[in-house]
């Protein structure tokens, strides 16, 4: 079920013909985004007197929720599509499809007694990529936490905080190194905390690792430096300027402080730059 209302544009490119199209209320049970959402189709502008109608229909693009909806994490969104179709219809939550499932199945998810696929949601959000564009990211997190997620990614995006990657880790074999080595931001996968027995917070949807690569795990094992990812060992030093860094200052810290999650660059025995996480 998808947590969000349906809206239908048609985007005329060329000489800005909008017309549009319908609104069908799509809303269901765990719904994700607010009513002011569907207030997109004031942004509709009509300015058919000013322009040759049938040249126009020419080159008229079909831009919508569903249209958006199949294509891939990792994508460009046009802004002014977005603006048409307001911008926190494109946030939002589903169950675990079965397309999902194929995804993720022998990957980052396997038959357990401690996770269910039910417990989890896949999110689809906005971001706003190291190039300056919006970019369509994905993400599975805990039901618990899936909305505080969305809200979060939503004021990331709406403040244009830079996210370079963010897809499913399964597009890295769920592999956490090859993926943090990417900077690919991501939350759930179910795998020990490595160099351990113990499940990571990962196994049951309830941390996100942002912008690995710059926001490193470091930590130190019989005297030696271990970074995570290895790529990301010139950032290790927190006292230098640079990019991307996530500090008590950022707004994702805050952000994610506000919502309940504890950082992992506030711990002791190691320094976990990139993670977030919520007890529950
Ligand atoms: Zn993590």
């Amino acid at each position: 079920m998808k947590d969000r209302h349906k809206i239908s544009f048609v985007i005329a490119m060329g000489l800005s013909l909008v017309m549009l199209a319908g609104c069908a209320d799509g809303q269901s049970a765990n719904v994700a985004v607010t009513e002011k959402n569907t207030q997109a189709e004031d942004t509709g502008k009509d300015t058919r007197d000013s322009g040759n109608e049938a040249e126009n229909s020419n080159i008229a693009k079909t831009e919508t929720v569903e249209t958006i909806e199949p294509q891939k994490a990792g994508e460009v969104i046009n802004s002014d599509a977005i603006e048409a179709m307001g911008v926190a219809n494109l946030f939002y939550s589903s169950e675990i499809s079965p397309d999902i499932q194929n995804r993720i199945m022998g990957s980052s998810y396997r038959e357990n007694e401690d996770i269910a696929l039910s417990e989890l949601r896949y999110l689809r959000v906005l971001y706003y990529g190291f190039d300056g564009e919006t970019h369509i990211g994905e993400m599975i997190v805990n039901e618990k936490i899936a909305q505080d997620v969305l809200e979060i990614m939503q004021e990331l995006y709406e403040n244009q905080y830079p996210i370079e990657k963010m897809v499913l880790i399964d597009e890295y074999d769920a592999d956490d190194e090859t993926s943090m080595e990417d900077n690919n931001t991501s939350a759930f996968n179910y795998r020990k905390i490595n160099g351990s027995t113990k499940l990571s917070k990962h196994s049951m949807g309830l941390a996100i690792d942002i912008n690995p690569r710059f926001n490193p795990c470091v930590k130190t094992i019989n005297g030696a430096l271990s970074v995570e990812p290895i790529n990301g060992e010139a950032y290790t030093d927190r006292t230098q300027e640079f990019p991307y860094k996530i500090t008590k200052e950022d707004l994702c810290y805050q952000l994610f402080i506000e919502h309940g999650f504890t950082w992992g660059g506030s711990w002791n025995s190691l320094k976990d730059y990139q993670h977030f996480e919520k007890d529950i």
